[in-house]
């Protein structure tokens, strides 16, 4: 696939109008990108990284780990160069090219924060492990029942019908399990659980009347799906898919987008802000700067989504001041930059399973099992935390060496054909509240290659995820207990805010302008042909993966912003 892309600008602004501007092209502005384009609207998507086209550009795609450098682990130098990203799982020498290295783009930790980054055509839509759990109103309607922050302005029947929509292009594969905490949604057929995992289901079914393993609901495909191959089972889906197995920017929405005629992408383009019109009350357009040639630029729009990812939005947010908006474009509140959450996944158990032994794993499934939420939900209560937790639980077998032991010779030989005994590991995903002194602001005197402010970031998970993690890993204990696992140890995970890498929040949707950033529809409170549609826009944060909620939210603003448009309000 070709994108249409513009060389340096030195055009008039006639040459530089276009009906739609998308800032950024991952997950969510991959989305937007297809709908305003299929809607008809000629539309310029501004990602500041490079371009990655579908299959040409995943370099290693297709490489054995003989071929690729170092059996394809980092050397010590790409981890001292590199000690926040390095924590991340998916940085290896097979995918660093999708991951902005620490030295690239700095910014400042008030308190520890990993902030991992793909800045490229696709985002991090490349990297992502694709697991997509819809929100049930147990999360949209927390918020208001415990009187935490805000409430959200929508509820489940808002938005259930753009998770379908969203679905049904994507293709999610999962079971429909009829849990109200993960409602059901338009699925391929699902992939298989292995031994382990249906033995472990099955006891947690003898044992427990609240707690339901299920197949993780993933943007793998199971057949053909639109023009898209099925996944083969490889489990490198990191590296890009050459299939296009899984869902992305680059093998499915921008495609889509370009289809239609009306999609111009322009990489190597930072938005620096946007441009707010006092005569009109709107936005005119947005300032760009080519990362080439440090060439700065305008382009222009009748309406912009702003998908840069929850914190690069906010801080465009932030530097988008004018007259009107002296502290950031929707600022009135105060609230922009507050509020940002990240997942607490800071609890892991392992145990050994006896038995199975004539079974091993077949092909390489690229996802897991999905144990939803039972806490603080149906008879739960728990006094020392609100909200819950779901797990990630795999059941895997893999020889010693695969585990990482180090052999030579006859010892290695015979390793490599045999197999260790059945492991079920459990990994806890907790939901963060909205804390207003989590924020993020634009450092005062610090300034990156582009002339904008760092960002310096100050948040840390509190009490209540820190309780909650506690009672993450004695429940996995009690469960591996009760299912009669073996050797049952907790694995220190110590992980970062921000390495979770589910940061939302900083411009919140609400129903008050005076306490939010967006109206219902993602709509900048006081200039609303800006839309902001990514994670930043979140209210709170449930603890299931966000980020099928981004596209149905962004796929339902598009809509709005169409008719909003049609009606001459925009
Ligand atoms: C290893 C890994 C595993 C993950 N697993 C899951 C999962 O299982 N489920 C899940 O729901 N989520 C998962 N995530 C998170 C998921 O990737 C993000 O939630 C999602 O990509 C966010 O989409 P986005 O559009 O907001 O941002 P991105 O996909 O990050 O895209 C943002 C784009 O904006 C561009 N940009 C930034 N600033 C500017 C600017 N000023 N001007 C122009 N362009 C700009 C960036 O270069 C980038 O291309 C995972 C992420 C990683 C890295």
């Amino acid at each position: 696939m070709k994108y249409s892309s513009l060389k340096v600008n030195a055009k008039g602004k006639e040459q530089h109008t276009y009906d739609a501007i998308v800032i950024g092209s991952g997950i969510s502005g991959g989305w937007a990108a297809k709908e305003l384009c299929e809607k008809g609207l000629k539309t310029l998507v501004l990602e500041r990284g490079r371009m990655v086209e579908h299959r040409k550009d995943y370099p290693t795609a297709t490489k054995h780990i003989w071929e690729l450098p170092y059996r394809n682990r980092l050397t010590q130098e790409q981890i001292s160069e590199n000690p926040i990203l390095s924590r991340c799982y998916a940085y290896e020498q097979a995918t660093e090219h999708f991951f902005v290295k620490d030295k690239e783009h700095p910014y400042i930790q008030k308190k520890p924060f990993d902030w991992i980054r793909g800045y490229q055509v696709g985002g991090k839509s490349l990297l992502w492990a694709r697991w997509t759990q819809r929100w049930s109103d147990l999360d949209f309607e927390a918020n208001a029942r415990e009187g935490v922050a805000i409430d959200w302005p929508i509820r489940y029947r808002d938005i259930a019908p753009w998770y379908s929509y969203v679905e049904r292009f994507a293709g999610i594969s999962g079971n429909r399990d009829g849990l109200p905490q993960i409602p059901d949604g338009e699925f391929l057929p699902p992939m298989e659980m292995n031994c382990a995992e249906v033995y472990f289901r099955d006891q947690l079914k003898t044992h427990y009347k609240d707690r339901h393993l299920v197949i993780s609901r993933t943007a793998n495909l199971t057949r053909p799906h639109l023009g898209r191959g099925p996944c083969q089972h490889r489990d490198l889906c990191y590296r890009g898919c050459p299939f296009g197995g899984y869902f992305s920017s680059n093998s499915a929405t921008l495609p889509a987008a370009e289809k239609t005629g009306n999609l111009t992408i322009r990489p190597f383009s930072v938005v620096h802000s946007i441009i707010y019109d006092e005569r009109t009350q709107k936005a005119k357009g947005v300032r760009v700067i080519d990362t080439n040639t440090k060439e700065t630029m305008e382009f222009f729009s009748k309406i912009v989504f702003l998908n840069a990812a929850t914190l690069n939005s906010t801080l465009v947010l932030m530097n988008s001041k004018s007259s009107r908006f002296p502290n950031g474009l929707g600022n009135d509140s105060g609230e922009l930059g507050h509020n940002l959450m990240d997942h607490n996944y800071n609890a892991r158990v392992e145990a050994t399973l006896e038995g199975f032994e004539d079974k091993s794993p077949f092909g390489k499934r690229p996802t897991g099992t999905y144990l939803p939420r039972f806490r603080n939900f149906g008879q739960d209560r728990q006094s020392n935390f609100s909200r819950g937790y779901a797990y990630s639980v795999g059941g895997s077998r893999s020889s010693g060496s695969e585990r990482g032991e180090s052999m030579i010779g006859t010892e290695l030989k015979k390793d490599l054909t045999s197999l260790g005994p059945w492991k079920i590991e459990m990994t806890g995903m907790g939901e963060c509240l909205p804390y207003h002194e989590n924020k993020v602001s634009l450092s005062k005197t610090e300034k990156d290659d582009w002339d904008m402010p760092l960002l310096e970031i100050d948040a840390e998970y509190k009490t209540n995820e820190l309780n909650m993690q506690k009672d993450m890993v004695d429940s996995a204990i009690e469960m591996l207990q009760k299912a009669n696992l073996k050797n049952i140890e907790e694995v220190p995970m110590n992980r970062n805010f921000g390495l979770n890498i589910h940061e939302m929040g900083t411009a919140r949707m609400g129903k008050d302008p005076k306490t939010s950033i967006l109206n219902p529809y993602n709509q900048v409170w006081g200039c609303e042909n800006v839309f902001v549609t990514d994670g930043s826009c979140m209210t709170s944060s449930a603890c299931q993966n966000p980020s099928l909620t981004y596209m149905a939210i962004t796929a339902r603003a598009a809509d709005h912003a169409i008719k909003e448009l049609k009606k001459q309000n925009l």
